[in-house]
């Protein structure tokens, strides 16, 4: 088989920090730096180019407008690649990972999304692992058919190989950082680099990609806790020019049963204000009509977000509003998935 050619998207994220000497803050650093800290990389015989942020970002300044020049790098790029790595901070990674694999429509090659949670420059790093063995994955392919093996966004960090789309950030500290808490690891890395093939998603290789750059922005969320009052949330709903709700509720998807706060989802789901119902809990998903509570809430026109992760659900629906769909199709599209985000079935 030929040296496999992979692209490598370098964005920012502690990977390539390195202290400013006065203020002893981490700050992004180019990708020369970061390649230097890595001599290892040239032991893999592949073909590997990149492209870099100008200049690179720590992930909390990620917005919309970043996610489309990622895809840009990988929709212009993709027919000379096998595969593509994504260097990304940790702090918003599951929301790009998200966002990417909405854009990235028909994706069959692999995108993996890595970074680290000390800088590569620091004895202990756990970048230098993290990057070597996102560049495994990306060339890996299936010896009999030649495909690759990963045909999604996936994050890789540390032990696991996670679908994007599923995953969450959830330790600060810890070098796992990352967990899909409704879906089982599409790799675990050890000694070797297990892949869970019943896991994988397997889009046919044959279609080509049907990339979307633009998404609307149009979209809040609001959390439920005990003590939110009608003032508030009334206020919080009738935020001018929003389109589209992620509803962060209890449990199975339940809020409170008082009438003012029925009343005040009714109103905002007539105004034509799409309205998705997610769990705050990190495992599991929103069952409706268990409880009176979610029953409900479910009357009010609420769409259930079944076990669909927070950065998935407002990715999802800025990616939906920008293909200008209309608030009912938007609505049809968010109760199936699109992208392997969340399962149905179990749910119902
Ligand atoms: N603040 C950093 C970032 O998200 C954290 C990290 O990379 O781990 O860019």
């Amino acid at each position: 088989m030929a040296k496999p050619r992979i692209l490598i998207v370098y964005t920012g994220g502690t990977i390539g920090m390195i202290e400013d000497p006065v203020t002893k803050s981490l700050k992004p650093f180019d990708f020369s730096h970061l390649m230097d800290n890595v001599p290892k990389v040239k032991m893999l015989d592949y073909h590997i180019d990149n492209i870099q942020f100008n200049p690179p970002i720590d992930s909390s300044d990620m917005n919309p407008g970043h996610w489309m020049d990622i895809a840009r790098s990988i929709a212009c790029n993709y027919d000379d690649y096998d595969g593509f790595v994504v260097l990304h901070g940790t702090d918003t990674m599951a929301y790009t990972a998200s966002a990417l694999s909405f854009m990235l429509a028909n994706l069959s090659k692999p995108v993996i999304i890595t970074g680290s949670q000390l800088p590569i420059g620091e004895v202990r790093t756990d970048g230098e692992e993290n990057l070597i063995t996102a560049l495994q994955i990306a060339a890996d392919r299936d010896p009999n058919t030649g495909k690759p093996t990963v045909r999604e966004v996936a994050i890789l960090f540390e032990n696991y190989l996670w679908r994007g789309n599923r995953s969450t950030k959830r330790s600060a500290d810890n070098f796992n950082a990352f967990k899909s808490n409704n879906y089982p690891a599409l790799a675990k890395i050890g000694l070797g680099i297990h892949f869970d093939r019943d896991a994988l998603a397997r889009p046919d290789t044959n279609r080509p990609l049907n990339p979307r750059f633009h998404l609307d922005t149009s979209v809040m969320a609001i959390d439920l806790f005990p003590g939110l009052n009608e003032t508030v949330l009334r206020h919080l709903l009738s935020t001018p020019g929003i389109k589209g709700i992620v509803l962060r509720t209890y449990g199975t998807g339940n809020g409170p049963t008082a009438q003012w706060f029925i009343n005040a989802i009714r109103e905002t789901v007539e105004r034509g204000v799409v309205v998705l119902n997610v769990t705050q809990c990190v495992n599991g998903g929103v069952r409706a009509n268990r409880y009176l509570a979610g029953d409900l809430l479910a009357a009010t026109g609420v769409v259930s977000g079944y076990d669909i992760t927070f950065e998935a659900a407002i990715t999802k629906m800025m990616f939906l509003f920008g293909l200008d769909l209309t608030p009912d199709e938007v609505r049809k599209c968010l109760e199936q998935p699109i992208a392997g985000e969340m399962t149905v079935a179990s749910f119902l």
